[in-house]
């Protein structure tokens, strides 16, 4: 950008469209407002017949059960309400933080702003894997290619060129158009915002778009089942229940109402949503945790994964990479200063730094890395200070862009050459951007009077392509085949010191050919990043939790695996690069893949192949991503992730989870969230069904075994709404048991009640039901009365339901084993529970309500004692 110039819009010119226009989005917000929500209670089948049923009664005269049962009703819509409605809440902010920005001119700066503030006339700019924001034509393009499938179903990209600047018409396959909603593959674009919103080709489709969101997990859609088969035994035992008292002589009405409060009690149709609640809980602890999860489904296969494949730079890695040493044909130069730290000397090994302007062949090579590059650093100083001086103070730089760029232009500065000094010799004319596939750049320039492009790259690409290298005066000589050798075993040597390796080259044409063969050698710069500490952590967590991890890079096999070793995970395992990898069949791959932990030299497609592999095993695959060709590879992963700093849009679209500091720590602690919640799913649900079985059993027994009816609607009503709401999900809020991660993976196909939970809910069903019809017949053996009988039974039932939950926090170990009170929420739930039971029985004005009466001291031990009795027995089984 020239000075003086602006370009683009002005924030109060695109404030001002914003309003008329109207923002960048389509579709109306898939939110579901409250009252939706809140109705959304009330669908319940059961709720309906009982609601109508209270209806009748009250036409029947009574009046005071009617309330109470729409009061309950009502409340339990409450609860229900406001979990859902968090939930929403949760999903929503989830939404807002993915959506997507764009790389907008305003007030002639560049800024990064939400994609849904664009206006037509703003100017954009585009580069390989961005999502494209909106309908826009092309001002100028450099090798640019856009992925139109999403609109057109073609699935080859098709090259973008600048047009007629004022062409407004977004119709459909325009050279000059680059279309909402399609991704860009390849190049960089500069681009006039022309259609925003529904009036782009995308948002005219947009009606077509599936919310895929809302779809329900594996677990949620088998949870529903089973809910239905227990709904159906539940309806039959109610029938059962209705028609035994029937024949007995009961009021009829009477029954239907208990029949139906039962079903209402006893079936769970809450389950999914539970279930939804805490995952969606578990979303959004996560996200606190810096992972971002885009669906809930992911939560639960996190839990599941048995190998992660993750990516080096960065993830495993700092990605803050330094230039330690710049090896010419003649010399190497070592570099002080780690980091982004401003300070830092140039030395030839020893103490003594040497004036870097001497040595010719280095000078070149820092003046090829300052070149090509796209990043840029600056420290807090104003630009004129930047000279050496300056540089030598204080501080840090601030770097944008590629940090392997910025770590050459940072030990270019070390030597007092940066982009400014450069400035006046060397024109840009047009660059070759780097790309994982090719493993190189090229800049093409006009250097004093003669044009130059100057390489950077791989070794292996680089140096095969060097007929020529230049020696200590900056002459040109001639690569002999020793020098050539020599040359090689530099780079091995470099890499096996866990550097990465940038060979750097130049030579003189007119036109950029980045297929040039006959170039100068210049030198290798050699550039350390060390293994994050917490990845080196983390990578322990893994092996303990029996989860595979791999590492993946475009890097030197011997820089992997110097890196691998420092990180702690080669352990034995192999490396492979992506070439030895063609040479492998299908076959051979997945005999073999478990022995590697490292592949080297890899490019996306490779990733594909060992995503699939890895899948053939029958393994759950984790594979995270940044660049734009890695998203195949992380849509086919069982949970896909993507980088949240370093990635591309295409990539955390694609992705089921992003982390937002690229960090595998994260990514970890996310598996041990997944696990955790899948583990508390189960304890909520082993609850909520051993409970349930209690209760009708009561009924069903009384019933039959020609006892009077055990509870009243209202008081069954009553249970479940102490027992069920609350504790249900303060267990599902439990935090990891400390072993969590010293298990085995548990596998995806896995039966949900296996380990013998099935057996465990049914005997506890049937423990708690039989120990309330004792306390029934014990007090009415001790005399009391019917109302009292069914007041114990009250709290019988109550109790070893508020026992049993604390059981449930553990699969492992026993109630006596565990602190009561490592869930203090659980507690409180649970102690919520227990005063709105003695309110129920010692009130007055409730007793009335609910049918109590307050038993004598001996009745109320016999109904307490029934209820400790329960886990006492079940230690015996
Ligand atoms: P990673 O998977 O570790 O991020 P990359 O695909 O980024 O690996 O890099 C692979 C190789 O490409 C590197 O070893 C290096 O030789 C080369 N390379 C990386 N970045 C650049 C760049 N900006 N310019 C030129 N070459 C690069
Ligand atoms: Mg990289």
């Amino acid at each position: 950008m020239r000075k003086g110039e602006s370009m683009g819009l002005t924030e109060k010119e695109a404030a001002e469209r914003l309003k008329t226009e109207g923002e960048n989005v389509f579709g109306e917000s898939r939110k579901t407002g409250p009252m939706k929500i809140f109705l959304g209670q009330f669908k319940d089948i059961m709720v309906m017949i009982l609601l109508a049923a209270t209806v009748v009664s009250v036409l029947l005269g009574e009046i005071s059960d009617a309330v109470t049962i729409i009061l309950i009703v009502l409340l339990n819509a409450i609860l229900g309400f406001v979990q859902e409605y968090r939930t929403e809440h949760t999903l929503e902010a989830l939404r807002s933080m993915t959506s997507p920005t764009a790389k907008c001119w305003r007030d002639g700066r560049l800024s990064e702003i939400d994609a849904a503030f664009l206006v037509t006339g703003d100017i954009i700019e585009l580069e390989a894997g961005d999502r494209i924001p909106a309908d826009c034509a092309v001002l100028k393009a450099a090798g640019f290619f856009s992925d139109e499938s999403i609109l057109t179903g073609e699935s080859t990209a098709v090259g973008k060129t600048a047009g007629d600047a004022s062409d407004r018409d977004n119709s459909l396959n325009k050279p000059n158009i680059v279309y909402c909603g399609a991704s860009a593959v390849k190049g960089t674009c500069r681009a006039e915002v022309i259609a925003t919103g529904k009036n782009t080709q995308m948002g005219r489709i947009s009606e077509m778009l599936t919310d895929i969101d809302k779809e329900a997990t594996p677990l949620q859609k088998r949870l529903a089942e089973l809910g239905k088969v227990v709904a159906v035994i539940c309806l039959v035992v109610c029938i059962a229940v209705f028609g035994a008292g029937v024949l007995r002589g009961e009021n009829v009405f009477d029954m239907l109402m208990t029949g139906i409060t039962i079903a209402i009690a006893a079936i769970p149709e809450g389950l999914p949503a539970t279930v939804t609640i805490a995952l969606a809980l578990a979303v959004s602890r996560m996200m606190k945790q810096k992972a971002l999860v885009n669906k809930l489904h992911s939560v639960e296969t996190l839990g599941c994964t048995s190998v992660i494949c993750s990516d080096k730079t960065g993830t495993i890695t700092e990605n803050k990479m330094t230039v330690t040493e710049i090896a010419t044909v003649h010399e190497d130069y070592y570099f002080s200063g780690m980091g982004y730290r401003v300070s830092g000397a140039v030395t030839k090994g020893g103490d003594i730094a040497i004036n870097p302007m001497n040595e010719k062949a280095l000078t070149e090579s820092l003046r090829c890395g300052v070149i090509c590059s796209t990043a840029e650093i600056s420290t807090q100083e104003t630009p004129k200070s930047r000279n050496r001086g300056a540089l030598a103070g204080k501080g840090e730089w601030k770097v944008t862009g590629d940090p392997t760029e910025a770590a050459l232009l940072i030990a270019a500065a070390k030597a007092g050459i940066t982009k400014e000094s450069l400035s006046g010799n060397c024109r840009i004319i047009e660059e070759y951007p780097f790309d994982s596939e090719t493993r190189f750049m090229a800049v093409h320039c006009s250097y004093g009077s003669e044009k130059r492009i100057y390489f950077k790259g791989a070794e292996e690409v680089i140096l095969p392509r060097c007929s020529q290298y230049m020696d200590e005066n900056g002459r040109p000589a001639a690569m002999t085949a020793a020098v050539r050798r020599g040359l090689e075993e530099k780079a091995g040597e470099m890499s096996d010191k866990a550097l990465r390796v940038l060979a750097l080259a130049v030579c003189t044409s007119d036109k950029l050919e980045p297929d040039r063969g006959n170039l100068v050698f210049l030198g290798f710069a050699g550039m350390t990043d060390p293994p994050r500490e917490e990845a080196k952590t983390a990578i322990r967590k893994c092996a303990s939790a029996s989860v595979k991890t791999v590492m993946i890079t475009g890097d030197h096999k011997k820089t992997a695996v110097a890196v691998a070793a420092k990180a702690g995970l080669l352990k034995g395992g192999m490396a492979i690069t992506g070439a030895e990898l063609d040479k492998l069949s299908d076959e051979e791959l997945d005999r073999d893949i478990g022995k590697y932990t490292v592949f080297a030299r890899v490019e996306p497609v490779h990733k594909l192949r060992i995503v699939k592999s890895f899948k053939r095993r029958g393994e759950i695959v984790t594979m995270t991503g940044d660049g734009v060709n890695d998203a195949p590879a992380v849509k086919e992963a069982d949970v896909g992730v993507a980088m949240g700093v370093t990635g591309t849009d295409v990539t955390k679209q694609a992705a089921d989870v992003i982390l937002m500091d690229d960090n595998l720590a994260t990514l970890v602690n996310a598996v041990e969230q997944g696990r955790c919640v899948y583990a508390n799913i189960r304890k909520f649900v082993r609850y909520l069904l051993s409970c349930n079985i209690g209760e009708v059993l009561t009924m069903f027994l009384g019933i039959v075994m020609g006892m009077p009816i055990i509870l009243l609607p209202v008081q069954i009503l009553l249970v479940n709404l102490v027992t069920d709401g609350l504790p249900a999900i303060a267990l599902g809020m439990e935090k990891p048991e400390s072993d969590i991660m010293n298990r085995p993976p548990r596998r995806s196909d896995e039966g949900f009640f296996s380990g013998g939970l099935m057996w465990k809910i049914v005997l506890r069903g049937v423990l708690i039901g039989l120990s309330t019809l004792a306390s029934f017949t014990t007090v009415m053996r001790l005399g009391g009365s019917v109302e009292v009988c069914r007041t114990c039974a009250l709290i019988t039932l109550v109790v070893s339901q508020l026992i049993h939950v604390f059981e449930c926090r553990s699969e492992r170990r026993s109630i006596f084993r565990m602190n009561p009170f490592g869930n203090m929420k659980l507690v409180g739930a649970a102690a919520v529970s227990f005063a709105v039971l003695a309110a129920a029985v010692m009130i007055p004005q409730l007793q009335v309500v609910f049918s109590t009466v307050a038993p004598d001291i001996i009745q109320l031990l016999a109904a307490i004692g029934f209820s400790i009795a329960v886990p006492l027995l079940a230690a015996f089984f």
